[in-house]
């Protein structure tokens, strides 16, 4: 049997599609994962959806992943600087509640959204605090051997003595990104030099605190990242994923601390996947700017959450993507569609991977038309995880006279597995859009509410007739009404 395609994918690290061979098996990849201080919003989970791709095109080629996602809850600051607050103790204070109060609130929701999404858990889902005393140890190791220099402010990695510093972000030698960097560190050697400890400040008390050979404080921002994939992948491992804005900081500062503690001359990661962001407006969708859209959002205006997960497959990867009402609009119609026609075909089989799917078309009726969309639906994601072809191609299929139906169960069943959009499973009646309690202007909502008040009193007064109009009346208006023993709710149709 052939082994389809060889999977291939692009590597920042010198911009270019590669071919994809796991260096062992599991293959090691970790995710830059959430800082819990908000809420995650849809650019956020554009990074998650597209680690689960990787996650979905590794199974699909029957290579064994072990994955690993952090959640930052110490150590992320302000406007991602060396001095700055720390993002945790900003909310806690801004809400009133504790740092962990704050960290398990986030944690659950950021939870909840994956689930939602139907992203495959993670092997490890590591906390920062819980590593503290292993970055000090790193940091310590990095100080021993001369990569460190002390100031006031803590404890700083000196970028000089990488030579290739800043390769992941194609930075010129004296790189110097101002945009990310406009804070002054007072003594601080490169602008690129950063902070692996954060000291406390004369009369400054953090809330999460540490006591280091450099001083009570708590770790910088980047460290987290390497000591637990390190630590839970092993020194080296294949692939690192996030969002592309770490490309030019995070990650950057990742390697050159890795690099330094392994000293061993090699790369310590193989592949770096980034994925582009998800737009607004014109305006990049950051938590920190707040107001910023969730995935609740979108399920409180109707939409359901495979119809966002379809919008983001619907583009590249690497391509940046708008958010409109517009294109939510279309994936929600275009997933109401492919559910209806796959609907008919259910239960799917069993095709999470190549091998599987080739297996059961094979033994599929009139496998010839279903065998080429499956080589190119196989070919689709084995060129650097070509999601809106996969799409194509199973639309393609569908209105297909010549694709017997069990050959476009094996081919549903594959599409499924690689874009996971529970199409064996999603049930059409939670597709129908429903409007909004929101989206009603207030005077229909105060009609609506009046409405419903008046039934209550007629029913009181046992006046069936009255009542039964009112409900007609109500249905009319696209309000749906149930009794209950706590009193009568409604909702939108
Ligand atoms: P954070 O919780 O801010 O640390 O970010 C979590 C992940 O989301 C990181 O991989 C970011 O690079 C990514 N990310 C943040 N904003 C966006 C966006 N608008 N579109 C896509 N990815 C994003
Ligand atoms: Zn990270």
């Amino acid at each position: 049997m052939t082994h389809g395609h060889q999977l291939r994918l692009y590597n920042s690290l010198g911009r270019r599609v590669q071919d994809f061979v796991p260096s062992a098996e599991p293959a090691g990849m970790y995710s830059c994962g959430p800082t819990v201080y908000a809420f995650p919003h849809l650019g956020n989970m554009r990074a998650y959806v597209f680690a689960d791709t990787v996650r979905r095109a590794l199974r699909w080629k029957a290579i064994r992943v072990r994955h690993v996602v952090n959640i930052t809850d110490v150590g992320h600051a302000v406007a991602d600087t060396d001095t700055g607050e720390d993002k945790l103790e900003v909310a806690a204070a801004r809400e009133r509640r504790s740092v962990r109060e704050i960290a398990e609130f986030y944690t659950r929701a950021f939870f909840d959204d994956i689930r939602a999404l139907n992203i495959l858990p993670a092997d490890e889902y590591p906390r920062a605090s819980a590593y503290v005393p292993q970055m000090i140890d790193f940091a310590a190791t990095l100080e021993q051997k001369g990569y460190t220099y002390r100031l006031p402010s803590g404890l700083y990695f000196d970028t000089a003595q990488d030579p290739r510093y800043g390769e992941l972000a194609q930075l010129d030698p004296e790189g110097q990104r101002e945009a990310a960097r406009l804070e002054q560190v007072p003594g601080r050697r490169r602008k690129t030099d950063f902070a692996l400890w954060r000291a406390e400040q004369p009369g400054q008390r953090r809330v999460m605190r540490w006591d280091s050979p450099w001083g009570w404080g708590a770790p910088g921002w980047h460290l987290e990242c390497s000591v637990m994939s390190i630590a839970l992948l092993g020194p080296h491992f294949d692939i690192h994923t996030g969002g592309v804005d770490h490309r030019e900081l995070h990650h950057v500062n990742e390697i050159a601390q890795s690099e330094a503690y392994l000293g061993d001359g090699l790369p310590w990661v193989r592949f770096w996947l980034h994925n582009e962001f998800l737009q607004l407006g014109a305006a990049k969708m950051a938590k920190s700017a707040g107001g910023a859209p969730r995935l609740a959002d979108l399920t409180e205006a109707g939409y359901h959450p495979m119809a966002f997960r379809l919008f983001l497959l619907g583009g590249h990867y690497r391509s940046q993507l708008d958010f409109t009402t517009e294109a939510m609009d279309a994936a929600q119609a275009t997933l109401r569609r492919l559910v209806a026609r796959v609907q008919p075909l259910r239960p799917l089989p069993e095709a999470d991977t190549l091998g599987a799917a080739t297996a059961a078309a094979a033994t599929a009726a009139a496998a010839t038309g279903a065998a080429r969309a499956l080589d190119l639906m196989d070919a689709a994601i084995a060129a650097d995880l070509s999601t809106p072809k996969i799409l194509a191609v199973l639309q393609d299929a569908l209105r297909d006279p010549a694709i017997a139906p069990d050959g476009l169960r094996v081919l549903a069943a594959a599409a499924d597995a690689l874009l996971g959009l529970s199409l064996g499973s999603l049930d059409p009646a939670d597709l129908e859009h429903r409007r909004s309690v929101t989206e009603l202007a207030p005077e229909e909502l105060h009609a609506i509410e009046h409405l419903v008040a008046e039934r209550t009193q007629a029913r009181k007064e046992r006046d069936w007739t009255r009542a039964d109009q009112i409900r007609a009346e109500l249905d009319q208006r696209g309000v749906q009404l149930t009794d209950t023993p706590e009193g009568p709710v409604w909702r939108l149709r």
